[in-house]
C-alpha cells in the first residue's frame, strides 16, 4: 500500500465518520428518541450531512484520489486498493455534480412533502399531493440532468441506489416474468384451492415471539456479539462495522408472521454487514454492495430458507414449545400451507411472495414514465388503478390503499423501487448456485444446521463489500447475467403444488 493511498484513506476514514455517527443519530431517532427531540435532532442531523458533504466533495478529496491513482500501479480489479479508488472515485463524481442550491432545495421539498403525504394519505385526498410530488419530480430530473445520462433520466435516479443498472435492462427483466406472474395469480385464484392462515391469527404473547425468533436467526448465523436487536414502529438493519450490525422488529400480538419474518429478513441484512471483509470494514467500501443485494440476502433468509418446507421440519416443535396452546396440533403441512398462502393485497408491504414483484412493476412503469415525461402526476390515481386492476384483477377502492400507499415518492426516493424486485430475482439465483456448489444444503437446513449456506455467501458476496456492483457480482457466481427464469420457476414449481396447478 502506498504513501498516497494511506493518506487517501485516512481522509476517507474521517468523513465516513462523519457518516456513522449520523446514522447513530438516525437509529436513536427511531429506537429510542422521545418524540420531542424530532426537531432538535433535524438540526444535528443537518449540519453533520452538510459537514459531510463538504469534506468528501472538496479538492483535497480529488487529489488525494489523483495522486492515489497514480500510485497504483496496475494492481488487480478486484484488490482492494484498486476498488476503493474505482467506487470512491464513481461516488465523488456523483457528489460533485450536484450544485449545493440543489441539494438543497431537494431538501426542503422533500421534508415538507412528507408531512402533506402524510396527511393526504389519512384522508385520502391525493389533489393535496398533487403540487407536492410534481415539485419533487422535476427537481428529480433537475438531478437525473446534472448525473448526466444516455438514454433514460431515470437511469441516473436508479444509480443511487442500483450502481449500473439501466432502466432498459429493468424493463426487460421485468417484462421477461410479468406474464407469468399475472399467469399464475390468476390461476391461484381459480385453483379452487382455499390455503387458511387462521392459525397465524391467534393471540401470541410478545415476549415467546421475541425468543423464539431470536432464536432461530442466531442459528441461522447472525452473531449478537456483533449485533442487537430492538423494537422500532418501521423495522430496518443497520451497520456501524462489521464488529456492530443492528436490527429492529416490530411485533403484532395477534398475528405471528410480521416479527418472525421480518426478524428473519432483518437478520439477513445484518449477516451480510457481519460477514465483510475485516480488510476493508470501516471504510467507504466497508458496507453491502447495493440495495438489490441486500434485499437479495434479506430475502433469501426470509423465503427460501424460512418459508421452506425443510426448514419448519426443524424449526415448527420450537415454536410450539413457545405456543403449545395456539399450535401444539398444528402439522407441519398445515402450518407451511399458512405461511404460504397466496392472498392478493393492495398493500405492498404485506404481498406473499408470488404478488411481490408485480407489486414493484407497477410502480416502476409509472415513475419511469413519470421522470420521462409521459405520464403527468395528476393522471397517477387513474393509471395506478387501471394497472392494479389488470395485474391483480381488483381495483383499489381508495387512494390511500392505492397510490398514496408508499412512502418512497414523498421522501423523493424515485428510481428505489425496482431494487426490491431484484433482490428477489437474485435471492433464487444465489440461493440455486449454493446448492449447486453444496446439494447437502436442504437437508442441513432440515436438521437446523446453517454454517455451509452461510459460508459459502459469505466467500462469495458478503466479503467483497462494494468492491463489484450487482451484475458483477452475479457473473462471477452464476457466469452469466442477472436474469428471472430461475425465479419465475421457484414460484410457479412452489405454488404449483400448493395449489394443485
Ligand atoms: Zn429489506
Amino acid at each position: 500500500m502506498g504513501e498516497h493511498y494511506r493518506q487517501l484513506v485516512e481522509h476517507l476514514n474521517e468523513i465516513y465518520h462523519i457518516n456513522r455517527a449520523t446514522s447513530l443519530l438516525r437509529w436513536d431517532q427511531q429506537v429510542s428518541m422521545p418524540p420531542g427531540g424530532a426537531h432538535a435532532r433535524a438540526g444535528v442531523i443537518a449540519t453533520l450531512s452538510r459537514l459531510e458533504h463538504e469534506r468528501f466533495t472538496s479538492p483535497q478529496t480529488a487529489d488525494l484520489l489523483a495522486a492515489a491513482q497514480a500510485e497504483l500501479n496496475g494492481a488487480a480489479y478486484d484488490s482492494d486498493e484498486a476498488s476503493m479508488l474505482r467506487v470512491v472515485g464513481q461516488d465523488y463524481d456523483r457528489a460533485t455534480r450536484l450544485p449545493a442550491e440543489l441539494v438543497a432545495d431537494y431538501a426542503e421539498a422533500t421534508a415538507s412533502a412528507h408531512k402533506i403525504w402524510t396527511h393526504a394519505r389519512q384522508t385520502n385526498d391525493f389533489a393535496a399531493f398533487e403540487p407536492a410530488l410534481e415539485r419533487i419530480v422535476d427537481l428529480a430530473l433537475r438531478r437525473a440532468d446534472q448525473w448526466g445520462y444516455t438514454d433514460h433520466p431515470y437511469d441516473a435516479l436508479m444509480q443511487q441506489y442500483e450502481r449500473g443498472m439501466t432502466t432498459a435492462r429493468v424493463r426487460e427483466l421485468f417484462d421477461g416474468h410479468k406474464p407469468q406472474l399475472v399467469a399464475l395469480i390468476a390461476a391461484i385464484k381459480d385453483s379452487g384451492v382455499t390455503v387458511s392462515d387462521a392459525i397465524l391469527r391467534q393471540r401470541f404473547p410478545i415476549d415467546q415471539q421475541n425468543t423464539v425468533a431470536l432464536k432461530i436467526v442466531e442459528a441461522f448465523g447472525y452473531d449478537f456479539k456483533r449485533g442487537r436487536q430492538d423494537v422500532a414502529v418501521h423495522p430496518f438493519a443497520m451497520r456501524f462495522s462489521r464488529g456492530d450490525a443492528r436490527i429492529t422488529t416490530r411485533f403484532t400480538e395477534d398475528y405471528l408472521p410480521p416479527a418472525l419474518f421480518g426478524t428473519f429478513h432483518e437478520g439477513g441484512h445484518a449477516m451480510y454487514e457481519q460477514g465483510i471483509s475485516e480488510t476493508i470494514d470501516g471504510t467507504m467500501i466497508g458496507c453491502g454492495a447495493s440495495l438489490g443485494m441486500h434485499e437479495s440476502q434479506s430475502r433469501l433468509w426470509e423465503n427460501l430458507v424460512g418459508r421452506s418446507r425443510g426448514f419448519w421440519g426443524w424449526a415448527l416443535p420450537q415454536l410450539q414449545a413457545a405456543f403449545p396452546d395456539q399450535l401444539g396440533s398444528v402439522d407441519l403441512e398445515t402450518f407451511y400451507r399458512a405461511i404460504n398462502a397466496v392472498q392478493p393485497s393492495y398493500i405492498r408491504v404485506e404481498a406473499d411472495e408470488a404478488t411481490y414483484n408485480l407489486h414493484i412493476m407497477l410502480r416502476f412503469e409509472l415513475e419511469s414514465d413519470l421522470v420521462a415525461g409521459k405520464l403527468k402526476v395528476a393522471d397517477l390515481p387513474r393509471e395506478w388503478n387501471a394497472r392494479f386492476e389488470a395485474y391483480f384483477g381488483m381495483t383499489p377502492p381508495t387512494d390511500t390503499v392505492g397510490v398514496l400507499q408508499d412512502v418512497h415518492w414523498s421522501s423523493g426516493l424515485i428510481g428505489y423501487f425496482p431494487t426490491y424486485a431484484l433482490g428477489n430475482l437474485l435471492s433464487v439465483q444465489f440461493y440455486n448456485e449454493a446448492i449447486k456448489a453444496h446439494p447437502t444444503i436442504p437437508a442441513e437446513i432440515a436438521a437446523g444446521k446453517f454454517d455451509t449456506l452461510l459460508n459459502w455467501l459469505c466467500v462469495h458476496i458478503y466479503q467483497h463489500g462494494r468492491k463489484f456492483t450487482a451484475q458483477e457480482l452475479t457473473e462471477r457466481i452464476t457466469g452469466g447475467a442477472i436474469r428471472s427464469e430461475d425465479y419465475i420457476q421457484y414460484l410457479q414449481t412452489k405454488f404449483g403444488d400448493l395449489y394443485n396447478l
